[in-house]
């Protein structure tokens, strides 16, 4: 609508310059030397004219000095009509040589066309202009089908396997595709089975679409890029003509790699989840097997794919032929992570003595996307501070940062909560620090950060993926930590608890109906359903009858007691290390590591057991 009105607008800026175009040529016309009548008749009395000649109403006047004029006659009456009206009487006129010419076609016609046919045109250019817009929104509507695929060309931005740290065995995988692409024959003549379908599985970060992009870098061919999110529309049917357009589009650059990020959107299981709007899906997961089982065996593109979500993926799409290359990539450990930092860190200015190596002890669980958040954090952080480098604090900093959220200094809080989170923060910290098979503490503190009051940081000495049984019960008893040193203190419970009640019992739950370590024995119980659209368990569907449902909840009752238990057996024999902690907390707010278990020394905390 909007355009229409912009068109519009512009129809009638034409038109006023046309017509002062028009008007000016009319006007400029009637003044080079232009004669009244009067002054003409007067003329010719004086025997000035030597020649007239008639041109429809113009009249060109040649006088006797050799000079010109224009004149114009009246309308529908001859000259010597008109002559006579002002007294010029035909025998005057006998002594000049009057000729009658023919209007000059062009000049005629043009004076009847214009004033005929300019509304006409320009009510038809108004019409076209309105028109061509309709048109562009109709085409608009017809390439909806078309996929908006991204092509990056491969000299644009190019990136290699330098480029991603890291992810060795992923980037092994992935030289055979590399190694295809940049030598078919090689394959083809031994009659290899060409790499069709590469699956990247890994949480989000892990650089999985850096990867397929790096691996299009590597074997220097086009990189066509789709989200398979965005293949999905409200209509049935235009996900599969896009999928139909992007598999054309990388079969015309072949050799070629189409990467589709994020195929869950499309590929999950069919049949399963809840609400309309699945039959979209499934055509366009169709189309693209179709696609696929199409190839020619010396078709030179191969599919990449990215899924964080391997479990609810279809199988059809995992069948040979299709995604058969599955790659995991894993979350960096620490030396990736110390080499993903210096990767990002390359561009930025560092002080000398900053060392990586720490930052990545600090970071595990983080991603490549995290770490390069941090290192961008950390610059950040720097420039709003006016220094030209970044020092080791500013990467500390932004660590807690992309971990938590944002600082929160400014939030007032009173002397009282103050102290009620010093305390909270000291209990989970003291259980932390008071059980064997807790992980060490990293850092406490009582600024607040995103939506926590305080927080404390605890993390594993060396990373696991596996974690026991013992380890959780610490954490149970950790989590409840806060709210124990509540109790015994104030004698009262804050709301600042609630977080952490609900991961502890969503913990024992997990313990009881997940990882079978309680004493119901090695059995899972429940069935996830998940919400299609929010990709989020919504319900868990009871496979097992009410008895045995009071019997988990028994359960998980006794894990939790056990829990505080644990937590009011440490509180209460420990009270002098938590004041001195919740004392010092209030003073300084935060703790290094250090801080914490120098402070702690005098006490002399032996570890402890967890013991029902
Ligand atoms: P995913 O697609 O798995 O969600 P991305 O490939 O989009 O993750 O990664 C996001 C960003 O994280 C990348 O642009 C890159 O800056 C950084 N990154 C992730 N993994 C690595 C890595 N192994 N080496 C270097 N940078 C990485
Ligand atoms: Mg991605
Ligand atoms: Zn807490």
């Amino acid at each position: 609508m909007k355009i229409l009105y912009k068109n519009f607008l512009w129809a009638i800026i034409t038109f006023l310059v046309l017509a002062m175009l028009f008007s000016g040529l009319l006007v400029n016309q009637e003044l080079a030397g232009t004669l009244s009548l009067s002054e003409t008749a007067e003329k010719i009395k004086n025997g000035e004219v030597a020649s007239i000649t008639i041109m429809g109403n113009n009249l060109e006047i040649g006088l006797k000095d050799g000079g010109s004029a224009r004149a114009k006659k009246e309308d529908e009456a001859s000259l010597t009509e008109t002559l006579e009206n002002y007294g010029v009487y035909p025998e005057i006129l006998q002594g000049i040589s009057i000729e009658v010419k023919e209007e000059s076609g062009f000049r005629f016609w043009l004076g009847i066309l214009i004033p005929a046919l300019l509304p006409i045109i320009i009510i038809g250019a108004i019409f076209w202009m309105i028109f061509r817009q309709a048109k562009t929104g109709a085409s608009q509507v017809f390439s909806f089908g078309k996929s908006n695929i991204r092509l990056f060309a491969p000299h644009k931005d190019r990136i290699t396997f330098k480029d991603v740290a890291g992810l060795k065995e992923a980037k092994q995988e992935l030289e055979e595709v590399v190694d295809f692409l940049k030598n078919p024959k090689k394959f083809l003549d031994l009659g290899a089975k060409i790499p069709r379908g590469v699956l990247l599985m890994g949480n989000p970060g892990t650089g999985k679409t850096m990867l397929a992009r790096a691996t299009a870098g590597e074997s220097n061919v086009p990189f066509f890029h789709i989200s398979a999110s965005e293949l999905v529309e409200m209509f049935v049917g235009v996900g599969a003509s896009r999928v139909r357009d992007a598999f054309q589009t990388a079969k015309k650059a072949a050799p070629s790699i189409l990467f589709i990020d994020e195929i869950d959107a499309v590929g999950r299981e069919r049949g399963a989840g809840l609400g309309g709007g699945h039959d979209e899906r499934e055509q366009t997961l169709n189309q693209i097997l179709v696609e696929m089982d199409g190839f020619e065996r010396d078709t030179r593109v191969v599919i990449v794919a990215a899924t964080n979500r391997p479990d609810i993926l279809d199988s059809a799409l995992l069948r040979p032929g299709r995604f058969d290359r599955r790659v995991v990539l894993d979350l960096p450990d620490i030396k990736d992570r110390e080499e993903i930092l210096k990767i990002h860190a390359k561009d930025k200015p560092l002080e000398k003595e900053v060392n990586l190596n720490k930052v990545a002890v600090r970071t595990p669980g983080f991603s490549g996307a995290d770490l390069a958040n941090l290192i961008n954090e950390s610059a950040i952080l720097a420039a709003r501070k006016n220094r030209k480098v970044i020092i080791q604090q500013d990467l500390y900093d932004s660590v807690e940062k992309v971990l938590l959220g944002p600082e929160r200094k400014s939030r007032v809080i009173s002397e009282r909560e103050k102290k009620i989170t010093a305390y909270h923060e000291a209990g989970h910290a003291l259980v932390t620090a008071s059980l064997k098979d807790a992980d060490p503490v990293h850092k406490i503190s009582i600024v607040a950060r995103g939506r926590a009051g305080g927080y404390t940081l605890k993390l594993p000495l060396e990373e696991a993926r596996l974690r026991s049984k013992k380890q959780f019960l610490a954490d149970l008893a950790i989590f409840l930590g806060g709210y124990t040193a509540e109790q015994e203190v104030f004698e009262d419970i804050s709301t600042g608890a609630s977080n952490d009640l609900k991961e502890a019992s969503h913990l024992a739950k997990s313990l009881v109906t997940k990882y079978g370590m309680s004493d119901l024995g090695p059995m899972t119980f429940g069935k996830a359903e998940e919400m299609i659209f929010l990709g989020r368990e919504i319900a868990v569907e009871k496979d097992y009858s009410e008895e045995v449902a009071a019997k988990i909840d028994k359960e998980v009752h006794k894990f939790i007691d056990l829990a505080h238990k644990t937590a009011q057996k440490i509180i209460g024999s420990r009270r002098k290390a938590l004041d001195a902690i919740a004392n010092e907390l209030v003073k300084k707010e935060t703790l290094e590591q250090e801080e914490f278990y120098n402070l702690l020394k005098p006490f002399n905390l032996k570890p402890l057991a967890i013991t029902a």
